[in-house]
């Protein structure tokens, strides 16, 4: 049979997208364990959850057998703005690096808020809209889920309420501007709103912030205004769910050509888009009907999953989040100034941390600089300039195909790019200007913090 030529960018038409969601733990046989009340170490129950998220997404949450979820069809229309995204096969990087490997990438930052984290707001932002609260409330760091959760509230009419990280809103003000465009209330944390944020100014006046500090602030500005829930942009299983709509695309769009990859490569941050991207295809290893090799990669200044432990941890610096058992550096870690913010998280979803416990998945660390090295790269012969994390995902895909060259595989790559890099223009300047550094935390500060691991005995 003659091999049908690929195109450049493989579109899916209208009728050929995705209609639901994915739930790669209907699949397992090893569930991700669950996350607990740090106050009783007992698993966290709906109504325990219910105060601080939406309903259904409690449910979507604790859903450990449900394999597919309808998406509603006003979550539909929106994706329709811009999805599906397109899934480029990188010719030109191909011939630039003279490999025999072909090279796929699914592209989503084809959006204003720069990344995938939209999939999910829009989500997030419907069940809140559905169950007739006014708002939400949530943290932001680098800016990126501050900015899709502004639009995806922009569109249900919802008010938003993003605290974020100090030091960011005075490096990013053109983060904060596309954010207050969409209608967002934008408060720099730790602000003088909420108690957690008084008693830390209090202690501390010249804080420039935390993540870990956003989040307690928006956890109680959430729990103590009436109407209010708070929406997390990662890490937790309703996102992973969400983000399933990249895998399910990319899935149906290799399938129309009858390309099957031999890996899959993604960023890991908190696992959302790489977990979002590999699920059908894990889903697939699962129920033994195909074998990938599926390929984490994050910062070497926060490897969760090549230095971290197996353990049950808060997901927050401020430990009043719940427990979730899931590779960690420790709550307490704060891992150097790293240029991709959206990669600087402990912890790691419990999903992927069971998946990768139970050698499904790697995992590889990479240093900041080949990543830039990568990204300008990709820049100069793909076109697109990516963010910061997407190229943990370019630096690793391209090391497989030189791979490749060496041995003369023509093996099929595919990574998710998940982002483009316009407000991330300053790492740009310090690797342009050669003063970007490699800060690796040392065993010592890795074994520092893994010491101060809450004790958790599963009653
Ligand atoms: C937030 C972010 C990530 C990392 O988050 P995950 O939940 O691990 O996907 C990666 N890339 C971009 C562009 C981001 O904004």
């Amino acid at each position: 049979m003659e091999k049908k030529q690929i195109p450049y960018k493989i579109y899916l038409q209208e009728n050929e997208l995705p209609k639901q969601w994915y739930n790669v733990r209907a699949d397992m046989k090893n569930k991700p364990a669950p996350l607990l009340n740090p106050g009783t170490g007992q698993p966290l129950t709906l109504d325990e959850l219910s105060p601080i998220f939406c309903e259904e997404l409690c449910r979507q949450e604790l859903d450990n057998d449900t394999a597919f979820f309808d998406i509603p069809a006003e979550i539909l229309d929106f994706y329709k703005m811009y999805r599906p995204s397109p899934l480029v096969r990188a010719y030109f990087l191909e011939k630039a690096l003279g490999t025999p490997a072909h090279i796929y990438y699914k592209f989503e930052g084809n959006n204003t808020s720069g990344s995938h984290k939209l999939n999910s707001a829009i989500a997030q932002a419907y069940y809140a809209k559905k169950q007739g609260l006014k708002g939400v409330t949530t943290e932001t760091g680098a800016g990126q889920w501050g900015t899709a959760m502004s639009m995806a509230c922009a569109y249900f009419g919802l008010d938003c309420h993003v605290f974020m990280v100090k030091c960011s809103y005075e490096q990013k003000p053109f983060r904060r501007e596309v954010m207050r465009t969409y209608g967002a209330q934008v408060t720099p944390s730790p602000s003088m709103t909420t108690n957690v944020g008084r008693k830390l100014l209090e202690e501390f006046p010249d804080t420039t912030g935390s993540l870990g500090c956003a989040i307690s602030e928006a956890v109680e500005a959430a729990v103590s205004n009436e109407g209010y829930r708070y929406v997390l942009g990662s890490v937790l299983n309703q996102v992973l769910l969400h983000q399933t709509v990249i895998g399910l695309e990319t899935k149906a769009a290799l399938d129309k050509y009858g390309i099957k990859p031999d890996i899959i490569i993604g960023c890991a941050g908190g696992g959302s888009n790489l977990g979002g991207l590999v699920s059908p295809f894990v889903g697939e290893m699962l129920r033994g009907e195909a074998d990938y090799r599926i390929i984490a990669v994050e910062p070497a200044s926060c490897p969760s999953f090549t230095r971290g432990k197996f353990a049950y941890d808060f997901c927050d610096t401020g430990m009043i989040c719940p427990l979730a058992k899931m590779y960690t550096l420790g709550s307490q870690f704060i891992p150097s100034a790293n240029h991709a913010g959206g990669l600087r998280f402990h912890g790691m979803s419990t999903i992927l941390s069971q998946l990768y416990h139970d050698g499904l998945m790697e995992a590889v660390a990479v240093e900041q600089t080949s990543v830039f090295e990568a990204a300008e790269m990709f820049a100069r012969i793909e076109g697109t300039l990516p963010a910061p994390e997407s190229s943990h995902a370019i630096r690793v895909a391209i090391d497989e195909a030189l791979k490749c060259k060496e041995t003369g595989e023509e093996k099929t790559i595919v990574f998710g790019l998940t982002g483009t890099g316009y407000f991330d223009l300053k790492a740009y300047e310090s690797f342009n200007d050669g003063t970007m550094t490699d800060v690796i935390p040392s065993d010592e500060d890795i074994a520092a913090s893994l010491a101060r691991l809450p004790e958790v005995r599963i009653r």
